[in-house]
């Protein structure tokens, strides 16, 4: 959920993001952006089913980050949502309520720019999908993965994570020119020094990123960042892979570090296999895998390792 009302403030072309949650996001999770805005006709729209502004290719062509109209009436139905908005150029700020899927409003509010979102009390109108949920501070370590996940797609976007009263900050990033220096700043800043550039192409798929050195260990199973167009994914056949390249390099109790971002035509992919839209199927796994595989070896071959 965090990470579709990420999705939505930088789909409006938002410089500055802060997030702050409460019990794990289960109280409070509240999202503002200094993005485009809602203007106050269209605020009843955003919230109800399959109602996007972002249409257009057609469903296969996505080149927005959320396509599907889906977010914000869904939150609305399983939570209190409050959504405020100011459309850039408009003279005041609405704001729309819904809870129980029952909208209240819109009516005139006071924000000086963009859109702040808040969820409370989540799943309080269906409460057995509570015990879906993990723990306060299990959800809210989700919470942050998630958002420096989205970080390090986005180096140019000030993001923030803060508890509910923002008196503790969990995350921040401030906004870089060039993304290896977001990538240090998200996963520990002596990666840069001890990964490999990787910059490959076959047939239209590209990989770029940078893949860490077999002798550089700091990573755990969560070191292994993809993305598809630009979009944060956590993939079984990508990860496998991220350990075939590594295979003669690494021992096998061991996990490689990578960032790797694969762009290639939208109709080629789909990034929706999941609700929680972290998978991804390829038309051709088969073509990504060998790219992946080979890129990284012959970068490592290159470099004498
Ligand atoms: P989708 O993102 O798939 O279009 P959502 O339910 O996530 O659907 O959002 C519905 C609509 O509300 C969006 O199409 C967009 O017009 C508007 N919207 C949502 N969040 C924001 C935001 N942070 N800034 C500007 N517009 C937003
Ligand atoms: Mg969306």
């Amino acid at each position: 959920m965090v990470k579709e009302l990420i999705e939505n403030a930088l789909d409006a072309g938002a410089r500055r993001i802060e997030i702050a949650t409460a019990g794990g996001g289960k109280n409070l999770i509240r999202v503002s952006d200094d993005g485009c805005g809602i203007p106050a006709g269209e605020l009843p729209l955003a919230i109800r089913r399959h109602c996007t502004s972002k249409l257009g290719g057609g469903l296969e062509a996505i080149d927005t980050l959320g396509f599907r109209g889906e977010a914000l009436p869904s939150i609305g139905s399983v939570a209190r949502l409050s959504l405020k908005s100011r459309a850039t150029g408009a003279a005041e700020a609405h704001e729309i309520a819904v809870d129980g899927g029952r909208p209240d409003g819109p009516r005139p509010t006071a924000l000086s720019k963009g859109t702040l979102i808040e969820v409370r009390d989540l799943f309080h109108a269906v409460p057995a999908r509570l015990k879906f949920l993990k723990s306060d501070r299990a959800e809210g370590a989700a919470i942050t993965e998630i958002v420096r996940r989205i970080a390090i797609a986005f180096p140019e976007v000030r993001f923030e994570l803060a508890g509910p009263d923002r008196s503790r900050t969990v995350f921040e990033a401030v906004p870089r020119a060039d993304r290896l220096h977001r990538i240090d700043a998200v996963i520990g800043a002596e990666f840069g020094d001890n990964a490999i550039a990787i910059d490959a192409e076959r047939e239209a798929v590209r990989l770029a990123g940078f893949a860490g050195l077999p002798t550089f260990n700091r990573g755990n199973g969560l070191a292994q960042f993809f993305y598809v167009n630009g979009r944060p994914v956590r993939d079984k056949m990508l990860l496998s892979a991220l350990r075939g390249a590594y295979a003669d390099v690494l021992a096998k109790d061991r996990h490689p570090i990578a960032v790797l971002f694969l762009s290639l035509d939208p109709a080629l992919v789909d990034v929706n296999v999941h609700p929680a839209k972290a998978d991804v199927r390829f038309r051709d796994p088969g073509l990504v895998r060998g790219l992946i595989v080979g890129a990284i070896r012959q970068a490592f071959a290159e470099a004498g390792l």
